[in-house]
């Protein structure tokens, strides 16, 4: 088990509100040869009813785990997961079944994801059937207003996944998942493997989805400028650890942590107040997380890393108000 202490800090975003989902010391190891491979180290996070979280990073730094571990797609090493306040690692049976309704995801590859020998119909009404939510004349009814409410016409229902384009086989990801009523979702690099061109047509339908069904999204993705748009705050992950954490706006204008200053310097900036943000290039790869580095994790890539770096896990701290890093440059 990592040494990192990280305070579990709730960031209050919506005065009063009780987080829907709570993670606290999230962890997750995989046996390898006999090593342990540390996908995910000591996570914790809340998320509030009806917003947006970003969770970036590079491939291979334990972004998907930890969504999948959060949903119980993975049993955590470590570490609780509450969704509206009942620790869900307790869930069996009936419970975990209602839980599975509640929690939905949807996926990079919408192809994979969906049955190729499945018709539309047959593919959203078995997410209604498994739940018993509708039947016969009902159930072909729900199926259309679904593909409807995704921007799909009714005569895709008989249609094969193949006869589709990539954001239309997206969109009947979104529809199979929102088949039945979720109120959380974890969307797992959703729109990367679209067409630019279709990426903001995915993004506006998921925005407008969550306006009007109130839905709470985990939306994983390995650059910001995806997620920019779309999270009310950003979670930045390095090698299953968490780098920092801040609204949007606050991450994008005053990035504390090395790494997501380096992530943000490859993106190009439209606004000329940040035009002068100094360049930081990253060389080298991620390392390897059967063997991550001691300290901080990201020290044999930061260009500011000092001798205490390799000595000591840094501490996660409220840096500015309701900015959170890991860094000892702040210490
Ligand atoms: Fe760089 Fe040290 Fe900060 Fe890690 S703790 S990001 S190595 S300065």
């Amino acid at each position: 088990m990592g040494s990192k202490e990280n305070t579990y800090e709730a960031v209050v975003t919506k005065e009063g509100r009780e987080p829907l989902l709570q993670v606290k010391g999230l962890t997750k190891y995989f046996k390898v040869n006999k090593q342990h491979l540390k996908a995910v180290e000591n996570v914790s996070l809340d998320i509030y009813e009806g917003e947006t979280v970003g969770l970036v990073g590079e491939s291979g730094c334990g972004k998907s785990t930890a969504g999948r571990t959060i949903i119980r797609l993975h049993k955590p090493t470590a570490g609780d997961v509450y969704f509206n306040g009942e620790d869900i690692n307790q869930y069996s049976g009936k419970k975990l079944k209602q839980l599975r309704r509640e929690i939905q995801m949807i996926f990079q590859d919408p192809y994979a994801s969906l049955n190729p020998r499945m018709t539309v119909e047959d593919i959203i009404g078995e997410a209604l059937d498994i739940h018993g939510l509708a039947r016969g004349k009902k159930r072909k009814e729900r199926i259309l207003e679904l593909l409807d409410l995704v921007g799909l016409d009714a005569e895709h229902i008989s249609r094969f996944p193949h006869e589709f384009s990539g954001g239309q086989r997206q969109r009947i990801g979104i529809a199979r998942a929102l088949a039945v009523e979720p109120k959380f979702i974890v969307c797992d690099e959703p729109i990367s493997a679209l067409d630019v061109s279709i990426q903001a047509q995915v993004v506006n339908l998921l925005q407008k989805l969550q306006k009007q069904m109130g839905l709470t999204y985990l939306f994983i993705a390995h650059d910001l400028s995806m997620v920019k748009y779309i999270s009310d705050r950003i979670l930045v992950m390095y090698l299953g650890n968490m780098m920092e954490l801040a609204s949007s706006d606050e991450l994008h204008e005053n990035p504390l942590h090395p790494y997501t200053q380096a992530l943000l310097s490859a993106v190009p900036v439209p606004d000329p107040k940040l035009k002068d943000r100094e360049r930081i290039v990253v060389s080298g790869d991620v390392p390897s997380p059967l063997n991550p580095p001691s300290g901080c994790v990201f020290r044999t890539r930061c260009p500011h890393a000092m001798d205490i770096c390799a000595k000591q896990v840094p501490e996660w701290k409220e840096v500015r108000e309701n900015h959170f890093t890991a860094c000892h440059l702040y210490e």
